[in-house]
């Protein structure tokens, strides 16, 4: 897992360019909703279903995926990119 703004948005870049798909992910990985970027580590909470507790975790695009995976929308405040 690796978490690179600028790598990423390369590696987004050269999937859609390969595989002619329509690139949605902000150009610079901004999200225009939230503000965030995409491409960057996000520590958030969540009450869990079950125990009521709090439980963090972490969103955001790694290198890895933005390398592999067509990007819709934003991790962060899950807003698509595709309307
Ligand atoms: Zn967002």
């Amino acid at each position: 897992m690796t978490f690179d703004v600028e790598k990423a948005v390369e590696a987004q870049k050269k999937l859609c360019d390969e595989k002619g798909l329509p690139h949605f992910a902000p150009r610079f990985g901004t999200c225009y909703n939230c503000r965030t970027n995409i491409y960057e580590e996000k520590q958030k909470t969540r009450k869990d279903f079950l125990s009521g507790e709090n439980v963090s975790y972490m969103t955001g695009i790694t290198v890895e995926k933005a390398a592999s995976e067509l990007i819709t929308g934003c991790p962060h405040c899950n807003r698509t990119y595709c309307d």
